[in-house]
């Protein structure tokens, strides 16, 4: 990935002096010398990609809609432009903009969202908070987890744990594939650090790997909403396009190292 150009730069500076996008220093120094960081949703990132030039706006709560970090039509044809659209700018759109009236005039509102998460995670009463408070924290993830001509081979470091705790990329494609066809109904697949070990996992809903003590690395969402449009009830031909022209090796092993 390049480097954010000083204007990029500037920009997310300026957003990290909003308190409650909850962004800390560090991550600002992180942006600032061109790293990706493992991000909550919330925040908007000094991204290597050019910011898609529609993304809409969410005004009135604590969370923003983080623009997407290409173009709508980059993924095409792994993802169409039209699937991306509503995907972003009405699904996750939705997430955001549920989540702020929830959290409204709540303490919550002052949280930072994985703290949120964290915090309303098994709660019954909370449910309608920790379910949109998820979807943006993963859908986020997940936009960064893809690229334009993604897939290929990762950086070195990753390879070598994916070669450790797979044996080799095709054992990693086939167990990702597995999991991501083996979801019953909505939810997520994904690659994660588990005691410093790579695994796949996958959670259902909104659920992340952020309850289960592991780091997520990179995510593919399996909702239907995620590949309807363009592949009806083919899941497998989905995640086997994505894994193979759409992954984002590069974000899982940025994350690695934050
Ligand atoms: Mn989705």
């Amino acid at each position: 990935m390049r480097p954010p150009t000083p204007g990029q730069a500037s920009v997310y500076m300026r957003t990290a002096t909003n308190l409650r996008t909850g962004i800390t220093r560090r991550e600002v120094i992180l942006a600032t010398a061109g790293l990706v960081c493992l991000g909550s949703g919330a925040r908007r990132i000094a991204s290597a990609a050019e910011p898609s030039p529609a993304a809409p706006a969410v005004s009135g709560g604590p969370f923003t809609l983080p623009p997407l970090p290409y173009a709508e039509s980059a993924l095409d044809p792994v993802i169409s432009a039209t699937t991306l659209g509503f995907h972003h700018d009405k699904h996750h759109k939705a997430y955001v903009e549920n989540l702020n009236k929830a959290v409204a005039g709540t303490p919550l509102a002052d949280q930072p969202l994985e703290k949120i998460i964290a915090t309303t995670y098994g709660v019954a009463d909370k449910a309608g908070i920790y379910n949109n408070a998820g979807q943006h924290f993963n859908h986020s993830f997940y936009w960064k987890s893809l690229r334009p001509q993604g897939g290929g081979e990762p950086p070195a470091v990753l390879r070598h744990k994916i070669d450790e705790a797979f044996g080799s990329m095709e054992g990693l494609h086939k167990e990702w594939l597995a999991a991501a066809t083996s979801q019953f109904g909505s939810g997520w697949a994904w690659l994660v650090l588990d005691g410093g070990k790579l695994a796949v996992t996958k959670t259902g809903n909104a659920d992340s790997p952020l309850t289960r003590g592991q780091k997520p690395l990179l995510t593919i969402d399996v909702w239907e909403h995620a590949y309807y449009l363009d592949y009806q009830n083919r899941r497998a031909d989905y995640v086997n396009a994505v894994l193979d022209k759409a992954i984002n090796w590069g974000f899982a092993a940025d994350n690695l190292s934050v």
